[in-house]
């Protein structure tokens, strides 16, 4: 083994390999891969291997399009062409109509990313897979890329490629431990010695929080025992003409595919097993889990009535092996949460499909910085310290109970919750609130009109919409409050801290005492990274402020550009909002807190320290809704002082709680973005119309990348025509039968009475009053483009 060399992948399972290999296709031939015992000798040996392309957003689908196309490109190579059936097809089967919806978008989401999924009816089904029956049974999604690869095979020849190009693989050769130096770089050490590297790669599996802890992290990641068994010949597959295709289950929880002229059928049963809680024994390797057919008899049942051949099948195998659960079942693909130059591929539970395309998306980022698509639902930091052992696990294993079975629109499981909560949880709750949940944080969605109400997750307007049109009206015409947990907030200091944020920050920076602006970080290829209010403070603290989700995103961006004489601290968990927002905010405002807040003492933009009654508070005039609106931050142990006092302040004026729902509609009226939602790093702030945050006559980080950038699209807002149904994420826009751009964000406007979505489209498309149709849920939706914010488009509102 070399001393020295660019990266070190740690693992030789198909997450390692493809990393390797990518890393030699982006340009790093330097590499090094250390497994160890044998490549795949930890899951990847025993997987049933089946490669789909079904994926819930675009980036899932795009990466598993290139492990099918990297696939079929292998599998062709005369030197060592690799086992590969690909284009058997697949159905994932239905038996209600909410669920068809969901595939009818899902179809709609991949058009944009150039895949064909088919909606077919339960006869359909039939026809192309002869050993089902109809039973129960209303429809499903055809995928016709779906296949199977021969693990083992993949392995060696993405290894075998990356050799070529200069790669090195070492094999039985655990590592055991992790230095990082000064610089970043990392010593790492192994049974066979030391190796330097600038980078490492956790791709160790079910190991991963061996190497984790290594290198002191804890990733939630946990692994749960997964079977499958191989029948016995059936004559029926050998006789049927053609391969048959796979199958998903979300009615039965399993999953089939052909097996020479058998069938392989893997299960999800209820009654599932973590592994590996207390630790894994050294010597497991190239191993199994002892076989427990028992454990899966219901879901065996289900199988049995849709493919009655089984139930006079024998078997031929059983394999029961670990497979890795995230706490939301993606996988983490991206750095190491807290450290430089650490990246992990870890926590995949479909790693043969998906691969080929994380270890592409991974090798970018590596080299790159950034991948071609936005990675943020791969992003290890998407969790921040919440995602310890125990919630991973409860998330594991309700996840695999449903493994096929996505989640609706709004839709938030609940097994570990709460798991983040301020002292007004319970209070809230007692008031009525439904919660949804960010980055861990129980945050009030809407207020339930009685005890017994509940919400049909569809991906139609649901029951809520009454309720949330209520909560609006009242923001619009009175006065409301909602409580905003878990906001990402920075205290930026230090002598060096002005200069620092008017480089990382590419449009004018707020510096006035008192005063509060909004900002916007790029990365290296000048696209959007970050989205940061910068506050004030009156005694000259600073407070970056953004997504809660951006908790260790943004603390990990910051303190890589941070130089000397910049200090950087998180406030996160010590503070919350209090969100008083509509006409009567001013009101309520004065009546709970000494003071003049008149419009002139106090206008728009401004930033106070004040009580709201006994509650010290910083006190900011800034507006989400639109409205007239005050954010209130107090530190969480006064939380409930300052509550009950805006409580009792607003009660003359009928104040009404209000939740999430709302907000995300009154926004949508107003043309603001959410990061990760419509703010991506695919995107520039042109791109995005977000010109007005750009000073190009600065020097900021990524001028010089935004400079030369080529625009590809451009951010619309679109009027739908249509009251049944949003457009989800990921919906279509199509022109003439061709699809000319994908929604970000639709919702509808409660006070404009519009069906709202926004979406990035071809630029010459963009102008308003251009005439679309944005695909809904299968539906041609008539859809035009409108001017951003149409509701109170100059802002009087706010400044009132
Ligand atoms: C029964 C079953 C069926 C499955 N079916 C499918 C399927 O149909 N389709 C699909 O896409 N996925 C399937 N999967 C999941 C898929 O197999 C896994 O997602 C994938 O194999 C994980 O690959 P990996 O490289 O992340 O992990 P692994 O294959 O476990 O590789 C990790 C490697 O890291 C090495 N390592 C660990 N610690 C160290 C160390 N300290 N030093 C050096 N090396 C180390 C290990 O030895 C191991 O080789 C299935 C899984 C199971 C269990």
């Amino acid at each position: 083994m070399k001393s020295t060399t660019r990266a070190v992948v740690i693992g030789g399972g198909i997450a390692g390999c493809s990393t390797l290999y990518h890393l030699t296709q982006e340009g790093w031939t330097d590499v090094v891969l250390i497994e160890r015992d044998e490549l795949t000798s930890g899951t990847t040996w025993h997987s049933a291997a089946q490669v789909t392309n079904f994926g819930m957003n675009q980036t899932m689908v795009g990466l598993k399009s290139h492990s099918i196309a990297l696939y079929k490109e292998l599998r062709d190579d005369p030197d060592y062409p690799v086992g590969y059936n690909h284009g058997d097809g697949g159905i994932r089967l239905a038996n209600d109509a909410r669920t068809m919806e969901g595939y009818r978008h899902f179809a709609s989401m991949a058009r944009g990313m150039g895949v064909e999924y088919e909606v077919l009816d339960a006869a359909e089904c039939q026809r192309r897979n002869p050993l089902i029956s109809t039973e129960n049974l209303i429809g499903g999604l055809w995928d016709g890329e779906d296949g199977h690869i021969d693990p083992a095979q993949l392995c060696a020849a993405l290894t075998r490629r990356a050799r070529k190009a200069g790669a090195e693989v070492v094999r039985h050769n655990p590592v055991t431990g992790l230095t990082q130096h000064k610089d970043h770089s990392w010593t790492v050490h192994t049974e066979q010695g030391d190796i330097d590297a600038e980078v490492v790669v956790n791709a160790g599996g079910y190991r991963c929080n061996e190497i984790g802890a290594l290198m002191g992290v804890h990733h939630p990641v946990a692994s749960m025992e997964h079977q499958y068994f191989i029948t016995d010949a059936i004559p029926a597959v050998r006789d049927a003409g053609h391969r048959i295709p796979l199958l998903r289950c979300p009615i039965s929880d399993y999953y089939c595919r052909q097996e020479k002229d058998g069938l392989l059928i893997g299960f999800y049963e209820q009654d599932c097993k973590t592994w590996g809680m207390d630790g894994i024994s050294p010597s497991f390797t190239m191993d199994l889990c002892p076989d427990d057919l028992e454990r899966v008899s219901d879901v065996l049942e289900g199988a049995i009535a849709r493919m009655p051949v089984l139930a006079e099948t024998g078997i031929k195998t059983i394999v029961n092996g670990p497979i890795t659960y995230t706490i939301d079942g993606a996988p983490l693909v991206g750095p190491v949460p807290g450290k430089r130059n650490a990246f992990c591929i870890i926590g995949l539970r479909a790693g043969l499909g998906e691969g080929g395309g994380h270890g592409w998306l991974l090798a970018q980022q590596i080299v790159h910085g950034e991948a071609v698509y936005d990675t943020w639902c791969l992003d290890p930091r998407r969790f921040t310290g919440h995602g310890n052992h125990e919630l991973t696990a409860l998330k594991a294993i309700e996840d695999y109970q449903n493994e096929f079975r996505f989640h609706f629109p709004h839709e938030h499981r609940p097994a570990g919750r709460p798991v983040k909560t301020t002292p007004l949880t319970p209070v809230l709750a007692a008031e009525g609130a439904a919660f949804t949940t960010v980055n861990g944080w129980e945050r009030v969605d809407y207020i339930k009109p009685s005890a017994e109400f509940s919400e049909t997750h569809s991906f139609r307007f649901t029951e809520a919409f009454d309720v949330v049109a209520a909560e609006v009206a009242n923001v619009q015409t009175n006065v409301g409050l909602t409580e905003v947990n878990g906001f990402n907030r920075i205290e930026v200091g230090g002598p060096a801290a002005r200069d620092y944020l008017e480089y990382m920050i590419c449009g004018r920076v707020q510096h006035r005492p008192g005063r509060v602006g909004l900002g916007y970080m790029l990365n290296d290829q000048g696209c959007l990274k970050s989205e940061v209010t910068v506050a004030n403070l009156p005694d000259g603290r600073i407070w970056l402020g953004s997504a809660a989700a951006a908790e260790w995103h943004d603390m990990d961006w910051l303190r890589a550009h941070a130089p000397e004489g910049v200090t950087l601290s998180s406030l996160t968990n010590d503070y919350t909002i209090l969100l008083l927002a509509g006409p009567g905010s001013r009101q309520v405002l004065s009546r709970a807190s000494r003071g003049d807040w008149s419009a002139d003492a106090f206008p728009w933009l401004s930033i106070r320290e004040a009580f709201i009654g006994i509650a010290p508070a910083v006190v900011m005039a800034v507006s989400f809704s639109g409205e007239l609106a005050y954010e209130i931050h107090v530190p969480n142990n006064q939380l409930y002082a300052a509550y009950l006092a805006l409580r009792a302040a607003g009660k003359p004026l009928g104040m009404q709680l209000f939740g999430a729902r709302a907000v995300e509609s009154m926004r949508l009226e107003k043309g603001y973005l959410h990061w990760k939602a419509d703010i991506l790093t695919e995107f520039d702030p042109f791109e995005t119309g977000l010109e007005r945050f750009v000073k190009m006559d600065k020097e900021f980080h990524g001028k010089q990348a935004l400079t030369r950038r080529e625009r590809g699209k451009k951010l619309v807002t679109l009027s739908l025509d249509t009251r049944a149904a949003p457009a989800h994420p990921g919906a279509s826009v199509v022109l003439d039968g061709k699809v000319v751009g994908t929604v970000t964000s639709g919702d509808w406007g409660h006070r404009t009475g519009l069906n709202l979505a926004y979406a990035f489209v071809e630029p010459a498309l963009a102008a308003e009053g251009t005439a679309l149709s944005v695909d809904v849920i299968g539906r041609q939706v008539p859809a035009k483009i409108i001017a951003a914010g149409p509701y109170d488009p100059n802002g009087m509102l706010t400044k009132s």
